[in-house]
């Protein structure tokens, strides 16, 4: 299974033997919480962080699986490009009508007796677009969960962006209740995937998935779900004491310690090394010619450093212990005077 998605260009990557959750990361994934995109494992071809860890590399899986071939596939739903809609037959409490689908209002005289589980929500709102609801779509890929629910699979069209994630029960995001979105951000356990619940049967003749239909793209994009660009976290300027203002010295370096700083609007990339190395590289030349100490120096990159890439903390102790003593074989003076 996990051969054929990488043949369909799906990233996989292992679920628990027997469950429907990712393997395991290793104890210094676990022991040390850090962002997937500044993890060493993998790189190194390990499965830590779940979908994060999804490749189509052969080599890889023969790897993963070969080692272990209860493990099950899971499949990164947004470099896939695939939008699963994932239906819950729970038994829950029925929410509010207000919140059985989301931004649309059920007018009182509508009779939901009977209503229980997210067939009947996306039947409902199929209904109210005059489109069958995807439960009973043969065109495309089914999947049976062993907890009585249904996996709807869609593609969408080749380079188009993908859609959000998002949770039936969530108050903020979400397409009906009972009905959760599997796609950027998010993974798909693949059909023939055993847990101890059951296993994963595909349903009807379909065998992949469709193209999302047009009616279903719209509902995301109302519901919220359409790409949108990541957040920028804007660095907050941290205060500057007038005594340290006017030391030239500081005024040299706080720029480069900016720029270092500002590396946290994204979390990776953006030259950070490279910055941190400069910025230290000058702190060293400040520090040789006697207009910084080095404790301060010290801690002024280290904080700087921090605000950029807290989970980088052993890499860049080391830029800067090695820049600062590189700078420090060049002395250097505020106005440029030798
Ligand atoms: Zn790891
Ligand atoms: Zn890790």
């Amino acid at each position: 299974m996990a051969r054929w998605c990488a043949a369909n260009g799906w990233p996989v990557h292992p679920l628990a033997a027997g469950r429907k959750t990712p393997a395991g990361n290793c104890p210094a994934c676990r022991e040390d919480p850090h962002r997937p995109a500044d993890c060493p494992c993998l790189p190194a071809g390990k499965w830590c962080h779940g979908f994060h860890a999804a490749t189509t590399d052969p080599e890889l899986l023969a790897a993963w699986w070969g080692v272990n071939p209860s493990f099950g596939v899971g499949v990164s739903c947004g470099p896939a490009g695939l939008v699963v809609l994932d239906i819950d037959a729970h038994s829950a409490e029925v929410p509010h009508r207000d919140r059985l689908l989301p931004g649309i209002p059920i007018h009182e005289n509508v009779n939901l007796t009977g209503l229980a589980s997210g067939f009947d929500t996306l039947a409902l709102l199929a209904a109210l677009r005059g489109a069958p609801s995807p439960a009973d779509d043969e065109a495309t890929l089914r999947v049976r969960t062993p907890s009585g629910g249904l996996h709807v699979w869609y593609r969408t069209a080749p380079g188009a962006p993908g859609y959000r994630s998002s949770v039936g029960s969530s108050p903020k995001v979400a397409l009906a209740w009972q009905v959760d979105v599997r796609a950027v951000g998010g993974y798909i356990v693949t059909p023939a995937t055993r847990t101890s619940a059951g296993t994963y049967t595909p349903v009807g003749a379909a065998r992949m998935p469709a193209l999302l239909p047009d009616w279903l793209a719209a509902e995301l994009s109302r519901t919220g779900h359409a790409p949108q660009p990541a957040p920028v976290r804007v660095p907050v300027p941290r205060p500057v004491r007038p005594a340290r203002a006017a030391s030239r010295a500081l005024r040299l370096l706080e720029p480069l310690l900016a720029e270092v700083r500002a590396c946290a609007a994204a979390a990776e990339g953006m030259a950070f090394t490279e910055k941190l190395n400069r910025a230290a590289y000058t702190a060293g030349g400040l520090v040789a010619a006697g207009h910084l100490a080095e404790p301060r120096a010290q801690d002024l990159l280290t904080d700087a450093a921090h605000a950029a890439r807290p989970h980088r903390h052993r890499h860049s102790l080391t830029v800067i212990a090695s820049a600062l003593s590189a700078g420090a074989a060049r002395p250097l003076h505020p106005e440029g005077r030798p």
